[in-house]
């Protein structure tokens, strides 16, 4: 079996911002939430899997035009989620009630859809997406509040030669019990993808804050930081151009740099894009993919930092 890895879209929260004139809210290139699928494909290239990461805004018109999962092919075995945040579940009804429709309409079964995600997220979930989360997903629940820089239990999916092993990341915008703003309940995994020949590591969201990446304390956390290292490659949370002097809910680029120097993977895939964060007038706002990827590798080559840096296409096809 082939293991492959679909970009179904790299953008932060907002996308197209309404009323918004800069050159990324005017390029017409399709937009989505950050998210990936991995899929396993036969000797005919039908999938035999399909492990969905994250599901915001656009994921499922992404779905819609990947080439294996084209309507009969349609499939989908395991959703995972980093966080409860909109930007990673909000395509929740559109993908798990229609699919659930459209296999009820083509007499197969209408099975729940298995879900991964940490307790705290799971609490939000039950209570902002209720009706799906009771009707259309069955919960597979990491019962934790382990603080960041953690490994977590591979996961059992069943799927051979596939192996995805979650680690505690802190993202202290989602890191709150839905109870209780006050109460800190780590609910934000990252995900670290293996197959016999590669490592992929899905870094995002994180905070500026997730220092244990850059100088792991404890015996736990640089147990972590080997399993993320030396990957083939790292697709990472990358909010901000501008570094920032307070601690904020996302990494900014000079975060990122600092992170990948010490991770060192063979290349680095910027995601949770947007331009607009660092604010009108500032590097950064308004910049478009291609903007992002020079302005990286400019620094990548000044700097002489580890492997290669760009941001990758919705719908680019990553083999695992
Ligand atoms: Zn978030
Ligand atoms: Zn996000």
């Amino acid at each position: 079996m082939k293991h492959i890895l679909v970009v179904n879209g790299l953008e932060a929260p907002m996308l197209r911002q309404f009323g918004c004139e800069c050159d990324r809210c005017a390029s017409p290139e399709r937009q989505a939430n950050t998210s990936v699928s991995l899929l396993g494909l036969n000797g005919s290239d039908e999938a035999e899997y399909h492990v969905l990461v994250d599901v915001g805004i656009g994921v499922v018109d992404s779905l819609l035009q990947n080439p294996y999962l084209y309507g009969r092919r349609a499939r989908l075995d395991w959703l995972l989620l980093t966080h409860w945040h909109p930007d990673h579940t909000l395509g929740i009804n559109q993908l798990c009630v229609s699919y659930h429709l459209t296999r009820q309409r083509s007499g197969r079964d209408t099975a729940q859809v298995p879900v991964w995600c940490r307790a705290g997220t799971a609490a939000w979930l039950q209570r902002e997406r209720g009706y799906e989360w009771q009707t259309f997903l069955q919960p597979h629940i990491s019962e934790e509040n382990e603080p960041p820089g953690r490994l977590l239990p591979p996961l059992d999916l069943g799927i051979a030669g596939l192996k995805v092993t979650p680690v505690t990341v802190s993202h202290f915008g989602a890191d709150r019990s839905p109870d209780d703003a006050q109460q800190v309940q780590y609910s934000c995994a990252a995900f670290i993808v293996e197959t016999a020949v590669a490592k992929t590591v899905l870094l995002w969201d994180i905070d500026s804050e997730n220092e244990w990446l850059v100088s792991p304390q404890t015996e736990v956390e640089r147990t972590a930081v080997a399993h993320l290292a030396h990957a083939d490659r790292l697709f990472i949370d990358t909010a901000f151009w501008r570094a920032k002097k307070h601690r904020a809910t996302h990494p900014s680029f000079d975060n990122v740099q600092r992170i990948v120097a010490n991770l060192q993977p063979k290349e680095t895939l910027l995601v949770h894009l947007s331009g607009h964060p660092d604010g009108a007038g500032n590097p950064g706002w308004g910049w478009t993919n291609a903007q992002w990827t020079a302005a990286a590798q400019e620094v990548w080559q000044q700097k002489q930092l580890p492997g290669s840096v760009r941001v990758p296409a919705i719908g680019e096809q990553f083999e695992l």
